[in-house]
């Protein structure tokens, strides 16, 4: 088996195609995720080379129990991809506190948890990369989105200030912040929305989830041992 990365939001959609994409590549996957028979299924098709880790990533308590189980059980972690992402969108008018904290505390909050828990090996071990899903939205905002697009700003300030404190331990840390990508997400917005937003893609389409996970290869690997704090846009050109 090859060496040991953990994605979260593993079971579907782009966390999906970045495990396959990783597996391709010669990587052991510890997949996280809270949907259980989704995993279940990533399982099936993956293969050995992927671990179904049933986790909500808000909880500091089950964030600790997976990194130490998948130590343990796995080995050492040498990849993170913080994947795990909701949204709850509304104007801010209409946006009620539930639904702030609670994409806050999945989309970013979890993504602190996952990093500080799974640093300590990779600092011990002094070598790691970790890479944080963001979203074009960080750059540009998106109206109805205030929720969202905070964390996804939030994601790029962790990435550049970890980039800093680890990189003395060759820990390496970056974000790609994608486009309009055809996933359940996307799935959910009506046609003439997504319509709309694929004809202001420069290249005049929606992006799939395979061109995000090349994208994390890359950035995992040793052929990107000297990038880091960086951000790369996944996005057809959107934010040219
Ligand atoms: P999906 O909703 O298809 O997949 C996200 C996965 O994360 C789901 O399986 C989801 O489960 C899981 N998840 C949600 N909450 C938690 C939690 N608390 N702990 C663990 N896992 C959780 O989304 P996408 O594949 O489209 O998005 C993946 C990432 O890419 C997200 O961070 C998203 O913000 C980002 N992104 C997506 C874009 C797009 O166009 N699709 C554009 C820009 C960025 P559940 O369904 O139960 O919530």
């Amino acid at each position: 088996m090859g060496r040991l990365a953990v994605v979260t939001g593993a079971a579907r959609g782009i966390g999906l195609a970045i495990s396959r994409r990783l597996v391709e590549d010669g990587w052991s996957v510890a997949g996280c995720d809270v949907l259980e028979q989704d995993l279940e299924r990533a399982s099936a098709e993956l293969g050995d080379a992927f671990s179904p880790w049933p986790l909500d990533v808000t909880s500091e308590a089950a964030v600790g129990e997976t990194a130490a189980g998948i130590e343990s059980r796995l080995g050492p972690v040498f990849g993170l991809v913080n994947n795990a992402g909701i949204t709850r969108d509304g104007l801010l008018m209409r946006m009620s506190i539930e639904d702030w904290d609670r994409v806050v505390a999945v989309n970013l909050t979890g993504s602190f948890l996952m990093c500080r828990a799974f640093s300590r090996g990779m600092l011990r071990q002094k070598e790691g990369s970790i890479v944080n899903i963001s979203s074009v939205v960080a750059l540009l905002g998106a109206a109805g989105q205030a929720n969202y697009a905070s964390t996804k700003a939030g994601l790029l300030g962790l990435t550049r200030t970890l980039a800093r404190e680890f990189a003395g331990r060759n820990i390496r840390v970056n974000a790609i912040a994608p486009g309009f990508i055809e996933t359940e997400m996307t799935r959910e917005l009506p046609e003439k929305v997504r319509e709309d937003y694929a004809s202001r893609v420069p290249l005049n389409r929606m992006g799939q989830p395979a061109s995000v996970a090349a994208a994390v290869s890359f950035l995992l690997g040793d052929d990107s041992s000297y990038i880091t704090g960086t951000v790369i846009p996944v996005d057809g050109g959107l934010t040219t």
